[in-house]
């Protein structure tokens, strides 16, 4: 028997194979050195991997369908100027973004399938749990023929109850609880001389990014779980207890817009989330139930871990994270509730990959950045190496418009992007807008949990159930 590098096309037979770690020649992982069954497959391969984006067989976010890949090598271009990544060089580093799902025109790519052991669980009596995250909520409609940006909160929640699941949360709760954290931690790293700038947490295709690429800066990635991990640790450990009920019993779904949540919350110590299927494989199951999402009428999140602010809604958007951290922080340094006269976030929106803005609280200079595309970053990275970088926080998501943008979310027709985003994006402000709570600590339910389980914000409970050790969050 011969083996064949899929990369490279080295060829060796079993007996060297057997003495391989990898490829000698590229350094390919071992996994890509296959079985030369005869010419014809042998054949094929060269044809399947000549241009297309070498996927490891174990990606938890992305999978593969050779049978369809024409072999255009459009993946590989949009990994190259969406995440910088030039594969070949970097097999076993994709950072599970889902960008090449989004521009593949064959559906050889495709979010790792997770429906199935939805199903699964469902047909062994178990207890089916969802919670959305916030872009899902103005992009689902474009499966259904609704304009993007149109906001359907209420239809999704319906869907999700059509499909069996028995409780349906908003991940906005998440997001505040993520805040509370992150601006308390902020917080103290500003008044003791912490490590400085610190970045946001909750994008996994980012961290793993910095992991991989930046390890030594991982003392200044915030310790705090993403919204996702927080909801479903929450939903496992207080509203199971809360409820009476026993929470092995209960199956998890986060339901989102991206692809790389399937492996983070999968490295979770203490487990929270079962499942997470993209928004693109609901709106497939949807169809395939012949549920018309058209037809469904409203319905409510369940209380606990119900609704979140409007500060957990824009979220979803680029440079939402760092709108919500500074509503909050305005508050803690200050003692004073924020309003939109004190603070002005016009620089902190937009579309520019990087971005930056000051901000004056308690007579101290804030400075902050926002990237998102993870192949803009590179340059500000430097800065933070040989620091000279001028910024306290930095907010980095890897999709272009922040998980509006996200892998799992729905195709966008070329030449459309921009203002298919800029309408999810405007559906969410326009949410945060109407809300009539808009701040993390002003949600009554926040408060609710902090006094009845977690304490206060930075207690030892949350640090043991919201934080993540420094080096687990990077061993991603
Ligand atoms: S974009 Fe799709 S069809 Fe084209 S090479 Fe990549 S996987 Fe194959
Ligand atoms: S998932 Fe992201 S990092 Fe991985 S190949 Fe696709 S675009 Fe590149
Ligand atoms: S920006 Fe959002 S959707 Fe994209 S990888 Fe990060 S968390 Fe996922």
């Amino acid at each position: 028997m011969k083996y064949r590098c899929d990369i490279c096309g080295y060829v060796c037979d079993e007996e060297k194979w057997q003495t391989l770690e990898d490829c000698p020649m590229c350094h390919g992982a071992k996994l890509f050195l296959k079985e030369m069954v005869n010419e014809e497959s042998q054949e094929k391969s060269k044809r399947i991997y000549e241009h297309a984006v070498l996927f490891a067989e174990d990606n938890l976010g992305v999978s593969k369908d050779d049978s369809v890949c024409i072999d255009c090598g459009i993946c590989k271009q949009t990994c190259l100027s969406k995440c910088g990544l030039s594969f070949g060089e970097y097999t076993d580093q994709c950072l599970i973004c889902g960008q090449c799902i989004l521009t593949c025109p064959t559906k050889a790519l495709m979010p790792r399938d997770e429906v199935t052991n939805v199903l699964k669980a469902k047909k062994e009596g178990k207890i089916l749990v969802a919670y959305t995250s916030p872009a899902i909520r103005v992009s689902i409609g474009e499966f259904f023929g609704y304009e993007a940006g149109t906001f359907l909160q209420g239809e999704l929640v319906r869907a999700l109850r059509e499909l069996g699941f028995t409780y349906v949360f908003d991940t906005t709760f998440g997001a505040d609880l993520t805040i509370m954290e992150e601006a308390t931690e902020f917080k103290k790293r500003l008044e003791n001389n912490g490590v400085l700038p610190m970045f946001s947490s909750c994008c996994p295709a980012w961290v793993k990014y910095a992991h991989k690429f930046y390890p030594e800066l991982k003392e200044n990635i915030s310790t705090c779980k993403s919204p996702i991990g927080m909801e479903g640790v929450m939903v496992k450990e207080y509203f199971a207890k809360q409820d009476n009920l026993d929470k092995d019993l209960l199956y998890t779904v986060a339901i989102t817009p991206c692809t790389a949540k399937k492996f983070e919350l999968k490295k979770e110590e203490i487990p929270g989330t079962d499942a997470v299927i993209t928004v693109s494989e609901l709106a497939k199951w949807l169809k395939e139930e012949e549920i018309d999402f058209k037809k469904l009428d409203k319905s409510s999140f369940d209380s606990l871990l119900g609704e979140g602010s409007g500060g957990g809604v824009i979220f979803g958007n680029t440079g939402g994270v760092t709108e919500s951290l500074l509503r909050c922080l305005y508050y803690f340094m200050t003692g004073d509730p924020y309003q939109e006269e004190n603070i002005s976030f016009q620089d902190v929106r937009g579309f520019e990959n990087v971005r930056e803005a000051k901000f004056l609280v308690n007579g101290q200079e804030l400075r902050v950045a926002i990237v998102h595309k993870i192949g803009a970053i590179k340059e500000l990275l430097e800065t933070v190496k040989n620091k000279t970088c001028p910024y306290h926080f930095i907010e980095v998501m890897n999709c272009e418009g922040g998980c509006i943008g996200g892998g799992g979310q729905p195709k966008i027709s070329e030449g459309q992007d921009k203002e298919v985003k800029a309408k999810r994006m405007e559906g969410l402000y326009q949410k945060d807008q109407q809300d009539k709570i808009r701040a993390c600590y002003e949600n009554d339910d926040i408060k609710k949990i902090y006094d009845e389980f977690l304490l206060y914000p930075g207690s030892e409970i949350a640090l043991n159930y919201l934080h993540v050790e420094k080096d687990e969050k990077n061993d991603i």
